[in-house]
């Protein structure tokens, strides 16, 4: 079975001394939730002292990395290696999500070596993937998902495909207020489940987490996370808020 997640984003937002006070805000909150796991991706700056507050409470938060370099170590001014975030106590890493795509200019070439960065280094890849608003109004969302799938986990062998947690972020719901409806979620999921089970097997594909992410809210979780092939969520926005980050996760718990 697949354990849900529902991972937080905290993006550009949260100086150390707020970070520290929004995992105290959460971790009563979500101590009691059964079968999900909750986890949060706070800035760089905050990993090591929001790593050791979760590690002094016994909270059960998994902590994430927002992005990283594909390189172990080395000249790369200004970047952070997958060792360096293992070694603060980092679980998850997003590759790939929109906002680097689309603002910073990452290509699909680059989130792959990411992955395949953050599999050698024993953490749990969320690789984003999902189409603009344009490419689904021209009908070509899963071909876009498709393509960034295949260059995005070429580097993936099937045997580490359950250590990979996928997210399908349509661009157009990111942090717009829009959310793809609980149907259009679900149908893509599923595309990504049965891409997956085409590429690496049933077994591999069915122990996959695939997320949705794309402004959800306590409001609009409900019913996505109903969805069979929704096993949780990567909220943004929403995420910021201890509350409703936890009425997020309890509909998965
Ligand atoms: C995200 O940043 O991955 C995201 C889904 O943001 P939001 O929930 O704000 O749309």
């Amino acid at each position: 079975m697949r354990k849900p997640l529902i991972a937080g984003n905290w993006k550009m937002f949260k100086d150390n001394d707020q970070a520290l006070e929004l995992v105290r805000e959460l971790a009563p909150l979500v101590e009691a939730l059964e079968d999900v796991e909750v986890a949060v991706c706070p800035p760089f700056t905050t990993l090591a002292d929001v790593s050791r507050l979760i590690a002094e409470l016994g909270a059960p938060i998994g902590l994430g990395a927002q992005d990283v370099y594909p390189e172990r170590e080395g000249a790369f001014t200004g970047e952070i290696s997958p060792p360096m975030l293992k070694a603060l106590g980092v679980d998850y890493v997003i590759a790939g999500h929109s906002e680097r795509r689309e603002i910073i200019g990452e290509r699909d070439e680059f989130v792959a070596a990411k992955v395949r960065a953050v599999l050698d280094a024993g953490m749990t890849p969320i690789l984003c993937v999902g189409e603009t608003l344009e490419e689904r109004e021209a009908g070509k969302a899963s071909a876009k998902v498709e393509g960034q799938l295949r260059v995005d986990m070429a580097v993936v062998e099937a045997g580490e495909i359950p250590g990979m947690v996928i997210a399908y972020e349509p661009i157009w719901a990111i942090g717009t207020g829009k959310t793809a409806t609980a149907d259009d979620a679900q149908e893509m999921n599923s595309f990504i489940r049965r891409w997956l089970a085409g590429a690496y097997g049933e077994d591999a594909a069915s122990s996959v987490r695939v997320l949705y992410g794309g402004s959800v809210k306590p409001d609009n979780a409900s019913e996505l996370m109903a969805m069979e092939d929704i096993d949780g969520a990567l909220v943004g926005g929403a995420s910021l808020k201890a509350a409703d980050f936890a009425a997020i996760a309890k509909f998965k718990a």
